[in-house]
């Protein structure tokens, strides 16, 4: 079987990416069984794919004689007995000299190492961990220890890496889409309700897990892959009632997506868990369609419509171009629309500007409104590039990035909705030195 090493120097969250590694499957496979195992070694699995898990630092010794020692064991660990080697470095401390000593040993061992960043919980961090690039590596994947964001990144790469299974992601390119939402929201009348009109669906592949369904649809003219969860069909299931459980799989689904639908009722209105699972598909960078589902149930009066969409607004701030539809699952109102919307919102999430349209549109936007001056200081701003992550982030070089403030972040930000489109996807906007 597979094994995936993390090694790195002490607290970089080498135990924190590990244990979350391991409750992803025993919260759903072990929690009642009060099953005992190794603290620094485990059972995964991601998207049916199991492997093991060792974390090498879990013999820590923290004191300064037996460090270098420590670390090189630990190194030595990983490459005799890992497949994968997942790297772990850590934004806050930035790069020491032991880091490029253990990332030269990696190197060598000719072991495929996943370079990766914790402690990525901001924009501003996201840019610093650019620093990492002087270790003369490709790309490397961004973890959040505050949301545990980017897992799903890291993880899709390193399984499809593995050796030794022949697991391919059988929808590969293809738009994949997650619809979320309280219990009773309407879900699976909407999942149904694609299924039904036309027949035409390809494949439902289960994992080997039991908690994830993939559903290949061909509708409308369009090819898209509807992340489900095996619960939301089979409500019976006692486990199905508990929050922890949908929660996990809610998660589980949105890191797995492009694009997430997310459904609110009608009758009850934006709430706290309907702002959490936003937050969530936000925080983790994927395309947003709110669907306010049975509409048909409300009586509307002239501004109906409009203050219910105004109410959602005010409640998600800021983030102003998201699309609220407001539809039937049950009458299959308007479900054209969403699917149009989703495939939208998927083709600007990973629309590429080319430098020098990006150049050309925005050079005269801040030559009309410059970010104000401060202490008699102008902020000029030079050039701009869009990097190739997978949601568009941009970085913006000027001579005082310091002095570039939020609202003004903010107008940068609008400025490329507008002259580019990026509907309802989360937008990185850096200002950075030359
Ligand atoms: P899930 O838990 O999110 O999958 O929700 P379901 O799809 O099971 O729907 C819960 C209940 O709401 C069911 O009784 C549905 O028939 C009903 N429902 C779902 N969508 C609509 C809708 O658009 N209009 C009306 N009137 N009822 C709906």
């Amino acid at each position: 079987s597979n094994i995936v090493a993390i090694v790195g120097r002490p607290n970089v969250g080498k135990s924190t990416l590990f244990n979350r590694l391991l409750e992803r499957r025993e919260a759903i496979v072990d929690s009642t069984a009060g099953v005992t195992r190794d603290r620094h070694y485990g059972k995964s699995d991601w998207n049916g794919v199991e492997f093991t898990v060792i974390d090498t630092g879990g013999y820590e010794v923290n004191t300064e004689d037996v460090f270098q020692e420590e670390i090189s064991k630990q190194v030595q660990l990983a490459i005799d007995e890992a497949t994968s080697i997942i790297f772990m470095l850590n934004v806050e401390e930035g790069l020491t000299d032991t880091d490029y000593e253990i990332y030269e040993k990696l190197r060598r061992s000719n072991k495929p190492v996943y370079i990766t960043v914790n402690k990525v919980d901001s924009a501003k961090e996201e840019l610093a961990a650019t620093e990492f690039y002087q270790l003369g590596i490709e790309e490397y994947f961004t973890l959040s220890s505050a949301t545990g964001s980017g897992t799903g990144e890291l993880l899709d790469k390193i399984v499809k890496d593995f050796p030794t299974t022949d697991y391919k992601d059988p929808f590969e390119g293809l738009p994949k889409i997650t619809i979320a939402g309280r219990p009773n929201v309407g879900k699976s009348t909407l999942t149904n309700a694609l299924l039904d009109v036309e027949r035409n669906i390809v494949t439902d592949v289960a994992g080997t897990t039991r908690d994830s369904i993939q559903t290949l649809y061909n509708k409308f003219g369009h090819e898209f892959v509807l992340v489900d969860t095996a619960g939301m069909r089979r409500k019976s299931k006692v486990n199905e009632d508990l929050e922890f459980y949908s929660v996990m799989r809610s998660i589980r689904s949105i890191e797995y997506s492009d694009v997430v639908i997310i459904m609110v009722d009608a009758t009850l209105g934006w709430e706290s868990q309907d702002m959490n699972i936003f937050g969530l598909a936000q925080k983790n960078r994927k395309g947003i369609v709110i669907l306010v589902n049975k509409w048909d149930l409300v009586e509307k009066e002239t501004n109906t419509t409009r203050d219910f969409e105004a109410a959602i607004r005010h409640k998600i701030g800021q983030f102003s171009d998201i699309p609220i539809l407001f539809v039937s699952a049950l009458t299959k109102q308007r479900i054209l629309k969403a699917v149009e919307m989703a495939m939208q919102v998927y083709e600007d999430r990973k629309k590429k500007i080319k430098t020098s349209k990006l150049n050309e549109v925005m050079r005269p936007v801040f030559e009309a409104t410059p970010p104000p001056a401060i202490k008699g200081k102008y902020i000029k701003i030079k050039y701009c590039v869009q990097l190739p992550t997978p949601s568009p982030q941009f970085v913006f070089f000027c001579n005082l990035p310091q002095y570039v403030k939020e609202p003004y972040k903010r107008f940068t930000e609008n400025q490329l909705r507008k002259h580019f489109g990026f509907t309802g996807v989360p937008i990185e906007v850096y200002f950075r030195q030359k």
